[in-house]
């Protein structure tokens, strides 16, 4: 096992996910894990990761935890709509590219509508026109707008590109959700207070990711609209999600926001990307494909140099969007990696670039 957890260390750019459980969450577990707490969330650290939240939120917030982000998403959504409604997302988002049709499933067939937008973010016009074209009774009537922050393209919203998209939400009389998977690398960029980035915006409700945050599993369903929440505890439940062993879902996120390590790991995973970033553009034959404001950057090379790079034990994806190679860096990438990294690239690229 040795072997393959030391051969793993140097596979870690493919994703976030690939990293282990940070130490703030792992503690918090071992803490939960002294003595007897009652099940299904009736214990002290569903509590207080619950308070724990609603005062990151400054708002008197319902929280869930569920055990991963597409029964987040799809549960969150499923919510929101009816089974004759639609649901419009971006095109390259995980609600539609990664999930397998978990939101269509969960609320027995409602229909997501596309629409595009430049580096990964809707487009307005887009979203409204989408809502407008029809209006009749043969059309899925739209009623959610899900949104990705930070995109899967590694780009952000910023706080006034929020407040516009949740202006244009109420004013077409679309519930907003927010997939906050990598929820916490966009507010270590942005500098911004979570509430301005949510509910202040008009997000209904957001999935607030906490595996790619360093945690073994769990991700937290935040309504700021307690009324669409109403017995979202009978969808869980009937969804596999209601976790009996509760505290060790929401143990982790104590951990996390007590220390601040959901600020801190997350601003390390951004700082090694923005690290690679500049050390990529340095290399001829490399090019950079979106502007790098997360946790992951987009590079564009050859196949050959692709080829040469996995050869050497690189393991990234190159499937997420339009193309490209993508690195993702988390809460355990270190400046080293970042470097052992860059220096392959580098040597790979002068031999066939
Ligand atoms: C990883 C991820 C999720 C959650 O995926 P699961 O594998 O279901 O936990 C959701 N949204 C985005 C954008 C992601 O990157």
């Amino acid at each position: 096992m040795t072997d393959g957890v030391d051969t793993v260390k140097k596979y870690q750019f493919a994703s976030d996910n690939y990293a282990g459980i940070c130490p703030e969450a792992l503690q918090a577990m071992e803490a939960a894990n002294r003595g007897y707490a009652c099940s299904y969330g009736d214990d002290p650290w569903t509590e207080k990761a619950c308070r724990l939240l609603r005062d990151l939120f400054e708002t008197d917030c319902e929280v869930f935890f569920v055990f991963n982000g597409t029964a987040a998403n799809s549960l969150a959504l499923a919510s929101l709509c009816h089974s004759y409604n639609s649901i419009i997302c971006h095109e390259t988002s995980h609600v539609e590219t990664d999930e397998c049709g978990a939101s269509e499933f969960f609320s027995n067939g409602t229909k997501i509508l596309l629409v595009s937008g430049g580096h990964g973010k809707v487009d307005l016009e887009a979203v409204e026109h989408t809502v407008k074209r029809r209006t009749d009774i043969h059309y899925p009537k739209p009623k959610a707008l899900s949104i990705t922050q930070a995109t899967e393209l590694g780009t952000l919203y910023s706080v006034e590109e929020l407040q516009a998209v949740g202006e244009l939400a109420r004013r077409l009389d679309l519930k907003l959700h927010m997939d906050g998977a990598r929820f916490a690398n966009a507010v270590a960029t942005l500098g911004a207070a979570p509430a301005e980035l949510t509910w202040k915006a008009g997000v209904d409700v957001l999935c607030f990711g906490g595996t790619k945050n360093g945690m073994a599993v769990g991700e937290a369903i935040i309504f700021f609209n307690r009324d669409l929440a109403s017995e979202f505890d009978y969808r869980c439940k009937q969804a596999g999600q209601l976790a009996s062993k509760m505290r060790f879902l929401a143990a982790p996120w104590v951990g996390m926001l007590e220390s601040g390590a959901w600020l801190t790991r997350a601003a390390n995973a951004n700082a090694c990307a923005a690290r690679l970033e500049a050390r990529l553009r340095e290399i001829p034959g490399v090019g950079i494909r979106f502007p790098r404001q997360a946790n992951s950057v987009f590079a564009d090379f050859s196949p050959e140099v692709a080829a040469a790079l996995q050869e050497r034990g690189w393991h990234f994806y190159s499937f997420i969007g339009s193309g490209g190679a993508r690195f993702m860096c988390s809460w355990e990438t270190t400046e080293a990696d970042v470097d052992l990294l860059a220096a392959d690239l580098s040597a790979v690229a002068s031999r066939h670039g």
